[in-house]
């Protein structure tokens, strides 16, 4: 299949877009289907096919110059695999969760910098796709499929992360317009976004709930006012575009207020719905890699007269990843299914999320084990494959976060029963 919006546009024409478990979802066959629908094999492939060609060959030099992978985003916008759930009357290609992280999955294979460059936009999207009006989706949705843009997702601050409802950031009423004042922290895509979603208190009084407390504004990186910090320099995926962000007396027109006053913090979280599970799939694309790099490895290198591999010890590790790479991709289909079916999924993008998270992590370590020497060298693709993968645990919430969604939705449960 050649890489032409216009293959892609008519393959979409043919197609249906759901893919096949959906469909058994919907009929009265309550019966789990393993199997992706023809679509859902073809977009894999075509990501297959692109993160080879495109991803694979550049990985090692982006993470050595940390340089932003343009040439990557520009070629996916040309193909049409950019902007994945932007709706089709907008010119987007209205994906499912589940097709959306089919593609994470294999760009994360390639490179997990490259990947999250492309999520943090869908990531800064997403609060516009679901609670966006008409007006505000096709003047910043419809901007991003007309020219290769990304967005970005203003939450994080220097001394509030996981803790949302801490941020500082603060928005003012005056007249039709709103004041933005206060500093972001860790946002990818920070220094190259063309506009982002930022979450800011307008409600001072702290008894406030934070569900009254927080606006959601979509706020121009070219309004006065707005200065992206210096790009950090992270322990790995070091293409992706990390950077604190200064908003100092931004004016912000009340238009770009989504949805309403008070209404920011439940479309900050509900967000994570959609994203986290894309970025479980990207940590499987870590894991995978791993998996595929040291099975190689162990198959050449030889020690005490046989390949690795013949040492049990060895190839139990690539059990271990095995089993671990099988259930955290079940894990994020399931989670992307529930998605995709309508509702809220916290409790299993979650799951799926501080699985994968943990396994990529696991499967790294265990690579560059395999690799001995040569795996602790940047020669080799292990060691980027370590450092890359730490990041999963942290960022979209952490590893301990996901736990505390867990856990809350099991007393939840129990106490409702
Ligand atoms: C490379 C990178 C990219 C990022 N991209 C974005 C982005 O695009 N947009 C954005 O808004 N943010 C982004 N972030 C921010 C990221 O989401 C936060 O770093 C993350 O949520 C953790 O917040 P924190 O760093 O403030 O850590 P803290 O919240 O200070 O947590 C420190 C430690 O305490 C633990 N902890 C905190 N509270 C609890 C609790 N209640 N129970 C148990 N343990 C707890 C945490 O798990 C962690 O181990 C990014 C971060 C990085 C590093």
């Amino acid at each position: 299949m050649s890489f032409s919006k216009q293959v892609l546009r008519s393959f979409l024409r043919k197609n249906s877009l759901k893919p096949l478990c959906r469909k058994y979802s919907e009929s009265t066959n309550p019966g789990i289907c393993f199997t992706l629908s023809d679509a859902s094999r073809e977009y894999q492939e075509l990501a297959r096919k692109f993160t080879r060609e495109e991803i694979i060959p550049r990985a090692a030099e982006l993470d050595k110059t940390g340089a932003y992978p343009w040439e990557i985003i520009k070629k996916a916008h040309e193909i049409g695999i950019l902007n994945l759930h932007i709706p089709t009357e907008l010119g987007g290609l209205d994906f499912s969760t589940f097709d959306g992280c089919l593609l994470a999955e294999e760009f994360a294979y390639g490179c997990s910098g490259v990947k999250t460059a492309m999520e943090a936009s869908t990531l800064g999207q997403t609060p516009v796709y679901i609670a966006g009006n008409p007006e505000q989706k096709k003047k910043y949705l419809g901007r991003l499929v007309e020219e290769p843009l990304v967005a970005a997702y203003c939450v994080t601050e220097p001394n509030a992360g996981s803790d949302v409802s801490a941020i500082k950031t603060k928005a003012e009423k005056k007249g039709d317009e709103y004041i933005l004042n206060g500093q972001k922290m860790w946002i990818t895509n920070g220094g190259v976004a063309n506009w982002y979603f930022v979450l800011a208190r307008t409600d001072p009084d702290p008894k406030t709930p934070a569900s009254k407390a927080f606006t959601g504004f979509i706020v121009e990186r070219d309004f006065p006012g707005v200065t992206p910090g210096r790009k950090e320099i992270n322990m790995g995926q070091r293409c992706s575009d990390t950077r604190g962000i200064t908003f100092e007396d931004v004016r912000i027109p009340k238009e770009n207020v989504l949805v309403g006053e008070g209404a920011g913090f439940k479309i900050a979280m509900s967000t994570f719905d959609k994203t986290r599970t894309p970025v479980a799939a990207g940590a499987v694309g870590v894991a995978q890699r791993c998996l595929d790099e040291a099975t190689k490895y162990a198959l050449e290198r030889k020690a005490f007269g046989v390949p690795i591999v013949k040492h049990q010890a060895v190839a139990f590790l690539l059990a271990d990843m095995a089993i671990g790479i099988e259930s955290s991709r079940l894990a994020y289909y399931k989670a992307a299914y529930e998605v995709d079916k309508g509702g809220r999924n916290s409790y299993f993008a979650s799951i799926a999320k501080a699985l994968a998270s943990d396994v990529a992590n696991k499967c790294a370590t265990d690579a560059v084990q395999i690799f001995g020497g040569n795996g602790f060298n940047t020669e080799y693709p292990v060691e980027k494959l370590m450092r890359d993968a730490k990041i999963y645990q942290i960022y979209e919430g952490t590893s301990q976060i996901q736990r505390l969604i867990i856990s809350r939705a099991i007393v939840d449960k129990a106490m409702n029963q």
